[in-house]
């Protein structure tokens, strides 16, 4: 009598479907298979099995596929983190099963052949070619002997069958070399030491108290060596024969990095990010299920990868929200970090110079053990930082580099040394306006201005990536020569930089670059060897690249992120302007940071100056607390859209009627979302704003299954936690 197994399919499906096990499969959980589904196959994942039911009426499990099974730990966090982002648990599981494209090839094991040295049974000229090129004893593939004797495979065959050549197996390369965790090494200052057996004498969640958990906040300003003390964790856990997984916000620009591991462990390590082709995630799937690959460096997405025996997660930069998902399933890779290291038995480590606030009062509270790093590696001083208030210090007309920065810039070439300036603003100008009739060029499909990008002579949106020629004369009123840049983009503090230092070298940086990805990690190198005097920058080179050469950054606009409405803006901005503040002075010269400000007593602002971060994260967690505000508090977001605005706003309205929020929950909205129109697509938002204690997820749960069902071309998307509104 077949078994039963409840088989969870990946894609937007709640549950597993009960298919028959037919006799002579032997199944477990966690196995891969193909089962039917509808009119086709499909592939999915044992969710349960039950030897004793009778399958007899369902359709029959296809077969097992080939591929490692998913580990008990994997299939919780699955769960885990359907349960948490309400996300349909096939979706959660569609990312912890990655497989090739369609359509990619299996790699087949290649097979070399070489002579065997007994003469073959008959002997012809072509043979006698074969076995001449043969004679040497390399091993070749069989068509690339063929080609070299010029001769037809089937000759060769015909060797091979006769016994005159023999096959040998081609050992593939291995998608990543051991890390030798015993690599000469640099020695460690006393505090690195300090901080790294802090480290490695973790508990792990298994033998402590379910309070102290596994999870550490290591914390050190940039520059002070955390990237040194998480490596000797990470050399612990290679010397004990498990895996380490090395989280990173943007992989794609960690050349720089992938070369200081090598120097730490001999080897590059393997990098898993959603870039990589078909046949090599399969390779390093493999690899890392079987244990032969022992770490990984990679994105957000490499969380869900099938470790078997993991030891240790670093989640490098905690506070970056590019590790929050904002699409499909919406899920913070930090947090789920911690569940699978809590799944796994296993410490987390959150590396980073300006925690989140739910890292730093995790830490407070005890939930998450704190490790500190004081100062710079070597005692070398952290930049100072000043001030230019733009209220008093005016740019020229037309300009935006204040005199004290233009100076500041001066001094700092004169010596020889590399300036940074800051701002967070991709293309020429933000804004078009006729001078002539008032119009302002807008996107068609967002709500949005258009941005000016002069080195493509375009007009951009930055949303949805609308793009067109910009005009020579007004659309609207037809006037010439009335168009006008409003505002300053990285492309104009360039064309200013040339003019006033028309014989430096200056590059601009931002992911506008041209040529792509490789381009841009080469341009990278040649900033960090000092082959160029002035960087204009957006927040891509605020993070994570050691320029020795930069002795001054320059921050044009530091209160771009202050006027948004949103909560965490404080600490975002903070953080971002602690990161490129910390660019300078990385190198043998001290460094120094200017400013430009129009209100140096902001809090934030004030904190930067002072150096003083204590004082900021005391003053935001207090702040927080009084609102209510996460982590005090939990919010969760369902955005609506639709097409058409009507449609959006009248379905986020019946959703609000049928919201019935139980004390400690309150619900607002529906508002226009900041950005009211995406992609032509209409978005109004509610907002669920709850106590702690409160369990937001089954609250939603009811709410939507009581409330009005999205149809037609309407959307609602939930997004727990949201890191902006
Ligand atoms: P963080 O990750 O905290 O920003 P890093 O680990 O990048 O700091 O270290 C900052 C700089 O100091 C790097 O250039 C690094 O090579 C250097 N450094 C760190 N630790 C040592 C050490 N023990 N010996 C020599 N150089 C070190
Ligand atoms: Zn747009």
């Amino acid at each position: 009598m077949p078994a039963v197994a409840e088989i969870l399919i990946p894609l937007a499906l709640d549950t597993a479907y009960s298919y028959a096990v037919p006799p002579g499969l032997t199944l477990a959980e966690g196995d891969v298979v193909q089962v039917p589904l509808g009119p086709r196959e499909t592939v999915g994942v044992v969710w349960g099995l039950d030897e004793r039911a009778s399958g007899g009426n369902l359709r029959p499990v296809t077969g097992r596929i080939e591929v490692p099974p998913l580990s008990e730990p994997l299939r919780k966090l699955v769960d885990w983190l359907a349960r948490y982002t309400l996300a349909p648990k096939g979706s959660a599981l569609a990312m912890a099963l990655r497989l090739p494209d369609e359509g990619a090839q299996r790699e087949n094991p290649r097979i070399g052949v070489r002579a065997s040295g007994r003469p073959p049974a008959r002997q012809t000229a072509a043979r006698g070619k074969v076995l001449a090129v043969a004679s040497d004893g390399a091993v070749r593939g069989k068509s690339a002997l063929a080609k070299e004797a010029g001769v037809s495979v089937g000759v060769v065959d015909g060797l091979i069958d006769d016994g005159a050549l023999e096959t040998v197996a081609l050992v593939p390369e291995p998608v990543a070399l051991p890390p030798n965790p015993d690599h000469p090494r640099v020695p460690l200052s006393d505090a690195q030491r300090d901080a790294a057996h802090d480290l490695i004498a973790a508990p792990s969640p298994a033998s402590a108290p379910a309070e102290a958990g596994g999870t550490i906040l290591l914390e050190g300003v940039t520059g002070s060596g955390k990237t040194e003390v998480y490596f000797e964790a990470v050399a612990e856990c290679v010397r004990e024969g498990r895996q380490a997984l090395v989280l990173m916000p943007e992989i794609a620009l960690t050349a720089q990095f992938l070369d200081r591991f090598a120097g730490r462990f001999g080897v590059r390590p393997a990098t898993w990010h959603s870039g990589i082709g078909g046949k090599r995630r399969e390779r390093i799937r493999a690899g890392v299920a079987s244990g032969d690959v022992s770490v990984v460096v990679g994105a957000r997405s490499a969380l869900f990868l099938p470790f078997n025996r993991l030891g240790l997660i670093v989640v490098d930069e905690e506070h970056e929200s590019a590790y929050k998902q904002e699409d499909g399933v919406h899920y913070h890779a930090r947090d789920m970090a911690v569940v699978r290291g809590r799944l796994e038995g296993c410490p987390v480590v959150l590396a980073s110079a300006t925690p989140s606030i739910e890292s730093r009062v995790n830490a407070q509270s005890g939930r998450y053990r704190h490790v500190s790093l004081p100062g710079r590696f070597g005692g070398r001083p952290l930049p100072d930082i000043k001030a230019i208030d733009m209220r008093l210090d005016k740019p020229e007309r037309g300009r935006f580099l204040s005199p004290p920065m233009v100076n500041a810039v001066k001094a700092t070439l004169e010596a020889g040394e590399q300036a940074l300036l800051f701002l967070n603003r991709r293309g020429y100008a933000p804004l078009t306006l006729c001078r002539a009739c008032g119009h302002r060029y807008q996107c068609r499909n967002c709500s949005t201005w258009l941005v000016e990008h002069r080195f493509r002579r375009a007009l951009v949106c930055h949303q949805c990536g609308y793009a067109e020629r910009k005009p020579e004369a007004c659309t609207e009123c037809g006037a010439f020569d009335h168009l006008t840049p409003c505002g300053p983009g990285v492309e104009r503090i360039a064309e200013e930089a040339a003019e006033l230092f028309p014989d430096k070298r200056i590059v601009v940086l931002s992911s506008d670059f041209p040529g792509g990805a490789e381009r841009l990690r080469q341009e990278l190198e040649t900033v960090a060897a000092g082959e160029c005097d002035i960087v204009i920058g957006t927040q891509l080179v605020a993070k994570g690249h050691n320029f020795p050469h930069l002795t001054l950054v320059g921050v044009l606009d530091a209160d771009i992120g202050l006027t948004t409405g949103d909560p965490r803006a404080a600490e975002r901005t903070f953080q971002l302007l602690q990161q490129v503040t910390g660019r300078a002075g990385r190198g043998e010269r001290p460094g120094r940071a200017l400013v430009q400000t129009y209100q140096p007593d902001h809090p934030v602002i004030a904190a930067l100056l002072s150096g003083d971060a204590e004082r900021f994260y005391e003053e935001e967690i207090a702040a927080r607390e009084a609102a209510g505000l996460p982590p005090f508090g939990r919010l969760a977001a369902l955005i609506v859209s639709a097409e058409e605005r009507e449609k959006a706003e009248a379905h986020g309205q019946a959703l609000a009627r049928a919201a019935d929020p139980p004390p400690g929950v309150m619900v607002l909205g529906p508002a226009e979302a900041p950005l009211a129109l995406v992609r032509g697509r209409w978005r109004f938002r509610l907002l669920v704003k709850t106590e702690r204690g409160i369990d937001v997820q089954s609250y939603l749960r009811d709410w939507l299954a009581r409330g009005p069902k999205p149809r037609g071309n309407l959307k609602v998307a939930i997004d727990v936690d949201p890191q902006s509104f």
